[in-house]
C-alpha cells in the first residue's frame, strides 16, 4: 500500500538526510539511527550515504542500520558499511513469497538464484544470522507455495555452511500474514482465513522442525492469523465497522495491539452485535472477494491512482497466477511512465539523483 499511495518516488537529498540524522541524534538523545524509507537500499545515492555517515559516526557510540534490504549482493557491501560501528547483527531480506509463482504474482522479480547468491555473499562476508520476511495468505497461494519457503531456507543454510565451511549459520524464517489493503491492485482480493492461515504455518513448522539436516539451524517467527482478520476487518471496513471498534472498547477492548490484551472472541462478538439486521458479518469484510462493479468504501477518497489501472494490475495477477501470463511490471524510475495515474493526477514528477554530492566529515565541536 505504501507502494501504491505514496507515489511517485520523490527521493531526499544526502544532504537532508545526513541533517536528520544529526539533528535526530542530538535533539533526542538517541544513539541508534535506522534508515527507514520504504525501499532505502533504491536510494540513487545509498553508497555514499551509507559510507558518508559511517565515516562521520566511526567511533562514536551512534549505530547505524538498513533494517530490511531487497536481495541484492550490493545490500550486503551497505551493510558492511553500517555495521563498522556496531555489532554484525542480522541482515534482513524479504523476498516476500516462498515459490517463484507467489513472488511473480505480487510482481517481486526475486529468483531463487538471486537470493542464494546474495546469502553466499552475506556468510562469506562474516554474517552469521540471515533473517527471510515472507507473507503468509497471498492470492491464490496453496499450500505447496507456503511449503517452498522451508526448502528456501534449508538451501540457505545449505549454502552458508558451504561458503564459511562451518555449522553455526543460522536463518530466521519471519513470516506475516498478508491482509488486502484499500489504494492498491489486492482491494479486491479475497483475505485468507484464519484457520487456514494456521494451518499453512503449522504445516511449514513441521516441515522445517523434522528436518534432520538443517531444523535445527532454521528460526521460525510467525503469529496465528486471528489478529490479521481484525487488521482485515479495520483495513477495508466501512463506517458500519465504527459501530464495531465502539462496542469492543465499550466491551473493555483496550490496547489490541498487543499480543496479551487482544481477544478475537471480544471482537466477533462485537461485530455480531453491531452488524446485527445489516445482512453482512465480518467474512464479508475480509474473506469475501470483490467485484469491478463494487463500490468501494474508501472510493470517494483520492490517491491519484487510476481505479481502472489497479483493476488492470489485479487481473494481470491473476493471469501471472493461472500461468496465462508473464508481465512483470518494473519499477517506472527506470522504465517509462506505464500511466497509473498519480503523475498528472497530482501534478508531480518523480525526482532522482543522482547528485553526485558527498558528505563531509562532521566539525567536531
Ligand atoms: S504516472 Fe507514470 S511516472 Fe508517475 S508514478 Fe505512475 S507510472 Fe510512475
Amino acid at each position: 500500500q505504501a507502494g501504491m499511495i505514496t507515489r511517485p518516488v520523490r527521493e531526499r537529498s544526502i544532504e537532508t538526510i545526513a541533517a536528520m540524522v544529526e539533528n535526530g541524534i542530538r535533539k533526542s538523545g538517541f544513539e541508534e539511527v535506522g534508515l527507514l524509507s520504504l525501499s532505502s537500499a533504491d536510494h540513487t545515492e545509498i553508497g555514499e550515504i551509507a559510507k558518508g555517515l559511517a565515516d562521520r559516526y566511526e567511533g562514536s557510540n551512534v549505530s547505524l542500520s538498513l533494517p530490511s534490504t531487497r536481495v541484492d549482493a550490493f545490500n550486503i557491501t551497505l551493510a558492511n558499511e553500517f555495521s563498522r560501528n556496531g555489532r554484525r547483527s542480522g541482515l534482513t531480506f524479504a523476498p516476500e513469497g516462498g515459490s517463484e509463482r507467489m513472488r511473480k504474482v505480487i510482481n517481486k522479480m526475486v529468483s531463487e538464484e538471486d537470493l542464494i547468491r546474495t546469502v553466499a555473499a552475506a556468510y562469506s562476508h562474516g554474517w552469521r544470522q540471515v533473517k527471510l520476511y515472507f507473507m503468509v495468505g497471498l492470492p491464490t497461494e496453496t499450500d505447496e507455495d507456503v511449503l517452498q519457503v522451508a526448502d528456501l531456507a534449508k538451501k540457505v543454510i545449505a549454502k552458508g555452511r558451504e561458503v564459511t565451511g562451518q555449522n553455526d549459520i543460522r536463518c530466521t524464517v519471519s513470516i506475516g500474514g498478508f491482509v488486502p489493503k484499500p489504494h492498491t491492485p489486492f482491494q479486491w482480493a479475497a483475505q485468507l482465513d484464519h484457520e487456514t492461515t494456521d494451518r499453512r504455518l503449522k504445516k511449514l513448522r513441521d516441515v522445517v522442525r523434522e528436518d534432520k539436516r538443517y531444523g535445527r539451524a532454521i528460526g521460525f517467527r510467525y503469529h496465528d492469523g486471528k489478529p490479521g482478520i481484525v487488521e482485515g476487518l479495520l483495513s477495508r471496513g466501512d463506517r458500519r465497522v465504527g459501530a464495531i471498534i465502539e462496542q469492543v472498547w465499550r466491551d473493555g477492548g483496550r490496547f489490541d495491539g498487543w499480543s496479551e490484551h487482544f481477544s478475537y472472541d471480544r471482537w466477533m462478538t462485537a461485530a455480531s452485535l453491531a452488524l446485527a439486521g445489516t445482512g453482512i458479518d465480518v467474512d464479508w469484510y475480509t474473506t469475501r472477494e470483490r467485484d469491478y462493479d463494487e463500490v468501494l468504501p474508501w472510493d470517494h477518497l483520492d490517491s491519484g491512482l487510476d481505479k481502472d489501472w489497479l483493476w488492470g494490475d489485479w487481473e494481470d495477477a491473476l493471469a501471472v497466477a493461472d500461468g496465462s501470463s508473464d508481465v512483470e511490471i518494473e519499477d517506472c524510475r527506470w522504465t517509462p511512465c506505464y500511466d497509473c495515474g498519480v503523475c498528472p493526477e497530482m501534478n508531480t514528477e518523480i525526482q532522482i539523483g543522482p547528485t553526485g554530492h558527498t558528505l563531509l566529515p562532521l566539525a567536531v565541536v
